[in-house]
């Protein structure tokens, strides 16, 4: 029974998750979906990524915590249209809070949408939200087992950042453990490595960011 009834909740927010797509789609708007575990530096990649794709394209972030609006806080400084959804210690976003925040929020003009969701390894990579494409960040403070022991995750990713690469020295993290883990779990899974704090590792990123968005764009056109 309660099987069946997680599968109709499912249904109905891919319903939902699919008018999102529809909105982001008549807009020109590329949306990503970013995940993580608390901490793993979600909106530190944020704020790392805005002053080196500001200068290209237009962009606005939606911001899911359970409770607080620290990180929207966070974003606004940037200058970015930033809209808070507040879960009420809900786990996970899903597409009818998506479909709320889109409704204070003008597409138009949007090149980018960054959707940073609640920190959790686990139930967000079930919820559809009407994105383009998907981030997980990982942070090596959290150890270098994580894409084997949580692989739903990384399975529905399309891209795989390894952040906070400057305490390598400080901290057990075998960075070639995680790729071969990687190479098992999740071969098609674009990854990269970098340090939201020193900037290192940033542009390619940024690069692949940039190249999706005009793959959707075409996508479209
Ligand atoms: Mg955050
Ligand atoms: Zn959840």
């Amino acid at each position: 029974m309660q099987v069946v009834v997680a599968k109709r909740l499912l249904q109905a927010n891919d319903q939902i998750a699919e008018m999102n797509r529809k909105r982001f789609d008549a807009a020109w708007v590329a949306a990503i979906n970013l995940l993580g575990s608390p901490g793993a530096g979600k909106t530190s990649l944020i704020e790392a990524l805005v002053p080196e794709l500001a200068a290209k394209m237009r962009l606005a972030v939606v911001e899911g915590d359970l409770a607080t609006t620290r990180d929207a806080d966070r974003v606004a400084q940037l200058g970015l249209p930033t809209v808070q959804i507040n879960t009420s210690g809900a786990c996970h976003l899903d597409a009818g809070m998506v479909a709320s925040a889109l409704d204070s929020l003008t597409l138009d003009g949007l090149d980018l949408l960054i959707i940073e969701n609640v920190g959790n390894l686990v139930c967000p990579s079930s919820y559809r939200l009407g994105e383009h494409f998907r981030t997980v960040v990982l942070s090596v403070p959290e150890g270098d087992d994580k894409v084997a022991k949580y692989p739903t995750m990384f399975q529905r990713v399309d891209s795989l950042v390894i952040n906070k690469l400057d305490l390598l020295p400080h901290v057990r993290f075998d960075l070639e453990r995680v790729r071969a883990d990687v190479k098992v779990v999740a071969p098609t899974v674009a990854s990269f490595a970098l340090s939201a704090a020193t900037g290192e590792g940033i542009a390619e990123y940024t690069a692949w960011l940039e190249q999706r968005c005009e793959q959707i764009r075409e996508g479209k056109g």
